[in-house]
């Protein structure tokens, strides 16, 4: 539990956005333009259920429209308000702009507890809250794109498109309204795992830096690294489950609703994940020790903490016992602006959330692109693939160009591009590229600006720094 003196998740963000700022030369008309968030929607909307009607509360925040659409996904949890979608909403606008994916920043969430429902009354209620989103342009495939988010996954998103699609019947784009689709709705291979993939690419970025691992008090690779994850939902479990097969790291730590297990041996996350699923928490596996309180487990000793569920997890009240010297923020906001001085004051590095999950946001954008461009990958004959590609690849880096975008497609991604490698082959090289890519651009102002202390004020730099250039653009 978090102690009274913490801010809230909104002012939490302010306070880190505030701190990159200072270090910034910006007019403060422009400031404050960037830090608020443009209009928040509130919805009550009733559905007949179970012989009586439910009413439900929804939000869509618009953080930042300097490019549009705008990005972000809807969270299904029953303590969803609004300080905390536009706290999302603008860690969308900051995380699009850090990895170069050209949206703006939104955010959803309806209140709701999705295990209360059945499927086909979650199917009627997400129709209802997609309509009266859709109504009012808060889902457009040129305005404003949902994808998942907690509590929600390709199911509603299926949902969602498809209400789209019947209200607006002659928009040939109508698959693009929103990411995270299953495949066979116009989605793309790859995207369910991309958050947790993107967690992936950005320690193993990490560990190619000897003097980044260092800061941290480490060495070496990820081989045997001891990892705590928080949540084992869809991030967590991804990335748990990718580090642990194919870095060779160790996760000692799994903690979950209903308390941890704890194994230095290193737990098997598919064997883990699918005790969940049969019983409905961790206690009660057989293998590890079980540990009731399950906070209490993100204090244990371990090389890098993963918090991969909810915000403010890590907060005034346990920032002083975290042991670990590497915390990579697979979630949205789980350190707090209290506990990330404490943290800093430490010595803890940190790889803030814009970053560590936009794995998510930029497998969101080639969806986009691919359901905009009507391509179906892999399903051409190869020479006539080769050219739509090349067309494709030509086509973006012309609109880059017109408008100033300055995206570069790595040569290795428009390789394998033009030559029609599998989809999923396409998507992680094109996630890699980017998690590379932004590290590389945050790394160069931590180490080179004396007065940046931290990764997180490093990414709000780049990040800023960018929306200011596209508000310039525009001529504001
Ligand atoms: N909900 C995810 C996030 O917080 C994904 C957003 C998206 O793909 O638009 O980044």
């Amino acid at each position: 539990m978090s102690t009274d003196n913490e801010p809230s998740f909104r002012e939490s963000v302010n306070m880190m956005f505030n701190r990159a700022v200072a270090l910034m030369d910006i007019p403060p008309g422009l400031e404050e333009k960037i830090r608020v968030c443009n209009a928040t929607y509130t919805v009550r909307f009733g559905v007949r259920l179970r012989g009586q009607i439910h009413t439900f509360t929804g939000y869509r925040a618009v953080h930042s429209e300097h490019m549009e659409p705008v990005k972000g996904g809807i969270r299904y949890a029953s303590n969803v308000h609004q300080d905390e979608v536009e706290a999302l909403a603008a860690l969308m606008t900051f995380k699009c702009a850090l990895v170069e994916t050209p949206f703006g920043g939104s955010k959803g969430g309806l209140c709701i507890d999705p295990r209360e429902w059945d499927e086909h009354e979650l199917e009627q209620i997400t129709r209802r809250f997609a309509y009266e989103l859709a109504k009012r342009d808060l889902i457009h495939p040129s305005q404003n794109v949902p994808a998942p988010d907690m509590g929600t996954g390709e199911r509603e998103m299926a949902w969602i498109a498809d209400q789209y699609a019947r209200m607006n019947t002659t928009d040939i784009n109508s698959r693009a309204c929103v990411t995270g689709k299953p495949i066979n709705a116009g989605g793309i291979q790859g995207r369910t795992e991309a958050t947790g993939r993107g967690v992936e690419y950005a320690l193993q970025e990490f560990f190619r830096y000897p003097e980044d691992v260092a800061k941290a008090g480490m060495e070496g690779t990820l081989r045997g690294k001891r990892i705590i994850v928080q949540g084992l939902g869809n991030v967590g479990y991804h990335a748990a489950k990718f580090l642990s097969e194919e870095d060779g790291s160790l996760i000692t730590v799994v903690i979950e609703r209903d308390g941890a297990i704890h194994d230095e041996d290193g737990i098997n996350v598919e064997e883990l994940r699918q005790w969940i699923a049969d019983h409905g928490g961790v206690e009660g596996y057989p293998k590890g020790v079980y540990v009731k309180n399950g906070a209490s487990a993100l204090e244990y000793e371990c090389d890098i903490l993963i918090p991969a569920a909810l915000e403010g997890v890590i907060n005034l009240s346990n920032a002083r016992n975290i042991k670990a010297p590497l915390i990579i923020e697979a979630a949205n906001g789980p350190v707090t602006a209290g506990a990330d001085e404490i943290l800093r004051a430490k010595g803890t590095v940190i790889i803030p959330d814009l970053y560590a999950n936009a794995g998510g946001v930029t497998v969101s954008y080639f969806e986009w692109v691919k359901n905009l461009s009507h391509i179906r990958f892999g399903r051409m004959e190869k020479r006539q693939e080769e050219a739509q590609h090349r067309l494709l690849v030509e086509e973006l880096e012309r609109l880059s160009a017109d408008k100033g975008l300055g995206w570069e497609l790595s040569s290795d991604f428009k390789d394998k591009f033009m030559k029609g490698a599998g989809e999923l082959e396409l998507v992680r090289s094109g996630l890699d590229d980017t998690m590379r890519t932004a590290y590389q651009a945050m790394r160069k102002v931590w180490h080179e600006r004396d007065d940046v202390e931290d990764l997180r004020i490093a990414a709000y730099l780049v990040s800023i720094e960018r929306i200011v250039g596209s508000y310039r653009a525009k001529g504001l």
